[in-house]
């Protein structure tokens, strides 16, 4: 994937694999682990399907990373290189890719509670890029502003995770109503009636963050899970004003920050009830992102951005000079091991 072939024909999707740890109580049970990373060669997993009597499977990936990587070392090798581009004016995203428990958020946020002075060992992407892009421009003694938006998309509907409180107060689907994904003439998206809320410091990031984070965990309880159903759009937009000779340059970039929907919902779909519109859906977002994928990385003609809502709204992030880095997380217990390899099959492919 990244960087091969002619400079024109460049793909810029990064796949990489995260395995998480053991729970405590998976240990405790003696849960049989199914997973193996191979540290000397680190970018592939294998799948011991030995254990059903069939052949081991074996997947490649960018990188991979098994159950006792850190944090910060998926941060530092997938998402750091990327920030670098972001201050220079591209558009970045990151996607958290997996079966429901398998650590999407804690890649993507990780541990919530952050003091401004430093964060802990097990904070996610999300704060060390605030980190990152904060630093880096305090040491340029850039001129700049920063904007961020942190939205759900569930069944196709996009709630703003940020609305101020009075605008919801009075009723829990008015600010929904007001959001409507446009077409820009361009070739983009505009989200209006969004909330772009300014950002002087990490903190106010973080706590925006908490903030949004803790409406969906909320909606969790009362909606049964929504959140394993739903995808989480976290955006920085960065405006830097560079000064070279008399010449003033503006650099327009945006990082998105996306933690998906459960990759369950993919095979999911004779789903009775009123499940069943809702697993249709789901389908078409997760479906369409691994064809817009793929359609990148095989240089298609046709790119199915307009297919589902999640790729319209990234497509100005997805393609051309964007770069792309998808995490995609496995469990290693036995007892996942048929999502598992629906997990590593979509993740292998977008390669
Ligand atoms: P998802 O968002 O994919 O549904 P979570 O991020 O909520 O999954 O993770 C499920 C549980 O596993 C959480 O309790 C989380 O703290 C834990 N967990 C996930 N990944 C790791 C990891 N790499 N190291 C330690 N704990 C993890
Ligand atoms: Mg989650």
């Amino acid at each position: 994937s990244g960087g091969r072939g002619e400079m024109d024909r460049e793909v810029n999707v990064q796949v990489v694999l995260r395995c998480r740890p053991l729970r405590e109580d998976e240990q405790r049970a003696n849960v049989q682990s199914v997973i193996s990373c191979n540290d000397q060669k680190r970018e592939e997993v294998t799948v011991l399907h030995s254990l059903f009597k069939e052949a081991d499977k074996k997947f490649t990936f960018d990188k991979v990373f098994g159950p006792k990587s850190q944090q910060r070392s998926i941060y530092d090798h997938a998402v750091a290189p990327m920030v670098d581009d972001v201050l220079e004016g591209y558009n970045c995203t990151v996607f958290a890719f997996g079966q429901t428990g398998t650590g999407k958020t804690y890649t993507m946020e990780g541990e919530m509670r952050h003091k401004a002075s430093e964060l802990p060992d097990t904070a996610g992407v999300i704060p060390r890029a605030v980190r990152h892009i904060f630093n880096t421009l305090e040491a340029r003694k850039a001129d700049y502003s920063m904007k961020v938006t942190f939205l759900e998309l569930y069944n196709e509907d996009i709630t703003d995770l940020l609305a101020s409180e009075d605008r919801s107060k009075f009723a829990e689907d008015r600010h929904k109503r007001h959001i409507t994904l446009m077409e820009d003439g361009k070739g983009g998206s505009v989200i209006r009636g969004l909330e772009e809320i300014v950002v002087y410091s990490p903190s106010d990031i973080y706590k925006l963050l908490e903030h949004g984070s803790a409406r969906r965990r909320t909606a969790d309880t009362t909606l049964n899970k929504q959140s394993s159903r739903s995808h989480a759009v976290f955006s920085i937009n960065i405006h830097v004003k560079e000064t070279v000779g008399n010449e003033e340059l503006m650099k327009f970039g945006r990082l998105n920050l996306v933690d998906l929907a459960g990759s369950e919902n993919i095979a999911r779909s004779g789903v009775k009830e009123d499940r069943a519109r809702e697993a249709g859906e789901m389908n078409k977002s997760l479906l369409t992102l691994g064809r817009v994928i793929t359609a990148l990385v095989e240089h298609s003609v046709h790119v199915p951005y307009r297919d589902s809502k999640l790729t319209r709204l990234l497509r100005e992030s997805l393609g051309g000079k964007a770069k792309t880095c998808i995490i995609a997380t496995v469990s290693p217990s036995v007892y996942s091991l048929e999502e598992t390899l629906v997990t590593l099959d979509y993740a292998s492919r977008a390669k």
